[in-house]
């Protein structure tokens, strides 16, 4: 099923709550533009300025009404954009996800027709209830079809669901004390994220329990690696039998995230890829949320992107590891920080150097010769400690607590580093640099920089490991389907 889903800052939100939510009680009106972003299963249009009426544009009188020169003023605005418009309204009175009544649905009808001949695009319509709890409708020849959810995307991450798409569903019984921390309302908002977990590795798999745990509905996990014995130090729930067949690293991660799930209907999506892929990065713009738990520069850099031109927020968090060349522990540090306008990009923090994202694209960064004489560390044979791991999905699941539960109101911190030989917990003092070209592309969509691979994921892998690994892998996939 294809949905539609509306995304907007909160900076943008609060722009449109101070015009359209009056002192005096009164249903105001304005326009705004819009860029798309186009996912595998939805399509989010994302709110790129707000485009307020100028004196003499509209009138407000109980019922407001805008003008045609202000439809058309902003309509030729988006087309040279390339971008397309959005009707917004308030109802003071309205709690919750509204309706349209019937000078609503005749107001934006009427000029649906004329926006889709000037944008090529279809007019969006909102709705803005007292309590700031946003509706939205696409317009597609001369009918209105609903949007699932609308999200407020800053510090803070604030839903309004469609209740009529996506239901809320609670287990208040098995999930009492979840609920009894953050009340009802907020957990039947937290668990219709849908969340992505990149990379189920050490530290993703812990990430995608816990969740799962929580009561979230709907979870994707995306790795396209697979088990080896080498990775039963730290994947906590992988058997020797998962190692032995080689299983797909999300087939596992499914697997535990189901017998750890509490929803009373549970779905957990599988993507054997790469966000690098054109159909992994498709895959990841249905998501609400991503947590990122990989470990190299390229998949770091795309999401990075994702946060700021896509609205979707990413929780990244990472250790490493130091050791004395004679052997024996220097160190390690932690690290976690959330993506997401308003704060800082994983590039400006350091947290992705796109040098390295440039060595990982070209192939360098897995060649062992460049390795060699580069006198580099392999990316894929860094230390880890099991015993560690759990502090790194901790630190990112708070940050999601933090963005979702928004405790005392603060949403998310600055990025955080921890060093273990110290204890020692600091907020870094990152700010965005000047021309930092991914947070320059906020709510950009589709036009996002694009950092995709070339051609077929699995033709790169042929390129990387071999074609007999190929012949082998599909030998163990067969036994491990026969044998379940
Ligand atoms: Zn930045």
């Amino acid at each position: 099923m294809h949905t539609h889903s509306v995304a907007m800052t909160a900076t943008d939100h609060q722009d449109l709550t101070r015009h359209l939510l009056r002192p005096d009680g009164q249903e105001d009106i304005c326009l705004a533009t819009y860029s798309v972003s186009t996912g595998a299963h939805r399509t989010s249009r994302l709110i790129t300025s707000v485009e307020l009426p100028r004196a003499g544009e509209r009138e407000v009188h109980g019922n407001a009404s805008i003008t045609g020169g202000y439809v058309l003023r902003v309509a030729a605005q988006a087309t040279r954009r390339g971008s397309g418009v959005v009707m917004l309204h308030s109802h003071p009175g309205g709690r919750g996800w509204q309706r349209m009544s019937t000078q609503d649905a005749d107001a934006e009808s009427s000029y649906a027709d004329l926006v889709q001949q000037l944008t090529g695009m279809p007019l969006v319509g909102m709705t803005l209830a007292g309590n700031e709890s946003w509706s939205a409708r696409v317009w597609t020849e001369g009918r209105a079809e609903w949007a699932a959810s609308v999200r407020r995307v800053g510090r803070t991450l604030v839903t309004s669901w469609n209740d009529e798409l996506i239901p809320s569903i609670a287990d208040t019984t098995t999930q009492a004390r979840t609920i009894s921390a953050w009340g009802e309302a907020l957990h039947r908002d937290i668990t219709r994220l849908r969340v992505l977990v990149v990379g189920v590795g050490s530290v993703g798999l812990d990430v995608v329990q816990r969740l799962a745990a929580t009561g979230i509905l709907e979870i994707g996990v995306m790795d396209f690696d697979r088990i080896e014995t080498l990775n039963r130090d730290r994947m906590i729930g992988a058997t020797r039998r998962d190692a032995r067949l080689r299983r797909p690293k999300v087939d596992v991660a499914a697997r535990l995230a189901r017998q750890a799930s509490t929803a009373k209907t549970f779905t957990v999506t599988r993507h054997h890829d790469s966000v690098c892929s054109p159909t992994g990065l498709a895959d990841a713009l249905d998501y609400d949320v991503i947590f990122s738990c990989v470990d190299r520069p390229w998949p770091r850099a795309v999401l990075n992107t994702v946060a700021y031109a896509d609205l979707i927020p990413v929780i990244d968090g990472g250790i490493a590891i130091d050791v004395f060349e004679s052997g024996g522990m220097r160190g390690a540090t932690r690290r976690a920080q959330t993506a997401t306008p308003e704060m800082p990009c994983l590039a400006c923090t350091g947290q992705v150097d796109m040098t390295e994202v440039a060595l990982e694209m070209s192939g360098d960064l897995d060649d062992p010769e460049y390795i060699r004489r580069a006198g580099r560390d392999s990316v894929s044979g860094r230390p880890n400690v099991a015993a560690l791991c759990a502090a790194v999905s901790g630190s990112q699941l708070e940050q999601f607590v933090s963005l979702v539960a928004h405790p005392a109101g603060l949403g998310v911190p600055s990025a955080l580093r921890f060093s273990l030989a110290l204890h020692h917990l600091e907020h870094l003092p990152h700010q965005t640099q000047p021309y930092c070209p991914t947070e320059s592309q906020i709510a950009v969509g589709d036009a996002r920089t694009d950092l995709r691979r070339d051609g077929s994921w699995q033709h790169f892998r042929r390129g990387l490991r071999g074609r007999f690994n190929e012949v082998v892998d599909y030998w163990l996939e067969a036994i491990a389907n026969s044998g379940r």
